[in-house]
């Protein structure tokens, strides 16, 4: 079976134990391992696959901390560089009554910002395998260049490459630059996971099947729609797949998509594929992939936290009977 690499930010979050308090008067926070491409790293192994994070942490207290709850859930951490330069990212969140959240980061910047080409080797990565990437920092931020090389890296060696742009609106200063760099990674991907909400500021096109259709550039075979609760699309070139969402009690939605996306390639890793068969395998197993993908994303939405509310195989099973 091939493995799954996933590509960018870890920090460490600080989550309030009281909700609507601002940032200044919460006096504790629980500690949790954060960043999309963590979690979704962690989704895979907790499934039972082969799982590397690539990123740098800081050789300080909480980069200690990231690498021993990665391996806890099986992510396999020697793809993780660690720097004196600068520390490991710390995101300080605080949970207004609504139960949204706000950052305050403390990356400036922060060790895995700092991931550089070097630090990433060609080798790694053979036919059969996923590289997963996807976050807000790759703007304006050293490790863009870590990202393209990994990225040829590993289309050049036969693995299947996934993006999930992860557009967090709020977070940033500049959107015009977002979109920018969204677009400039699109073309490399061959399957693109977008949430319903963040389609028309990706795209610039408020029509929905138009939008979907523009997203069809350089590489792209497959462009996966996630809708909340209302469950997935996939569309294909020519072809499009819906199945519906789950329904269970939703405890904090974090990381429900990178649970979906975990769940997405670890089918696709199960199934043995590669860049020549990825199409057909979609096309003959959309049911069962997207079932098990919804599934995955709706169980992370009943516990809190992200990678500490990732399901495991058995209980995705059960929830799908
Ligand atoms: P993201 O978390 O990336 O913004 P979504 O909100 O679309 O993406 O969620 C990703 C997936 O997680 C959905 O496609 C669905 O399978 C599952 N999911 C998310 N929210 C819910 C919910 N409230 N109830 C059931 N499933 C959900």
């Amino acid at each position: 079976m091939g493995k799954l690499f996933s590509i960018g930010e870890i920090l460490v979050d600080f989550i309030p134990h009281q909700k609507g308090i601002a940032l200044k008067d919460v006096e504790s926070f629980t500690r949790v391992p954060g960043g999309a491409p963590a979690n979704v790293a962690a989704a895979v192994a907790k499934f039972g696959g082969t799982s590397s994070l690539i990123t740098k942490v800081g050789k300080d207290a909480f980069g200690d901390f990231l690498l021993e709850r990665l391996a806890e859930v099986g992510v396999k951490t020697d793809k993780i560089a660690r720097t004196k330069q600068a520390n490991t990212g710390l995101a300080f969140v605080s949970l207004r009554g609504d139960g949204e959240r706000d950052f305050s980061f403390y990356r400036n910047p922060s060790a895995d910002l700092l991931l550089e080409a070097s630090e990433v080797d060609d080798s790694w990565f053979g036919p059969g395998d996923v590289l997963h990437f996807g976050s807000v920092d790759l703007v304006d931020s050293p490790m863009k260049k870590a990202h393209v090389k990994a990225i040829m890296a590993a289309k050049t060696n036969g693995a299947i490459i996934s993006f999930d742009p992860n557009v967090r609106l709020p977070l940033w200063d500049n959107p015009k630059q977002c979109r920018e760099t969204i677009q400039e990674f699109i073309p490399t991907a061959h399957i693109l996971k977008v949430a319903d909400d963040e389609l028309e500021f990706i795209t610039g096109i408020a029509d929905e099947s138009v939008a979907i259709a523009s997203l069809f550039t350089g590489d792209v075979l497959a462009v996966v729609l996630t809708k909340g609760a209302k469950g997935a699309d996939l569309h294909l070139q020519n072809e499009t797949y819906t199945s519906a969402g789950y329904s269970v009690k939703v405890e904090d939605t974090t990381g429900a998509g990178d649970a979906f996306t975990g769940a997405f390639l670890h089918q696709l890793l199960k199934l043995g594929a590669g860049q020549d068969n990825v199409e057909a395998l979609l096309k003959d197993h959309h049911g069962e992939i997207l079932a098990f993908a919804n599934a995955s994303g709706a169980l992370a939405t009943t516990g809190k936290g992200a990678i500490s509310s990732l399901p495991t195989k058995d209980e995705v099973l059960e929830l799908m009977k």
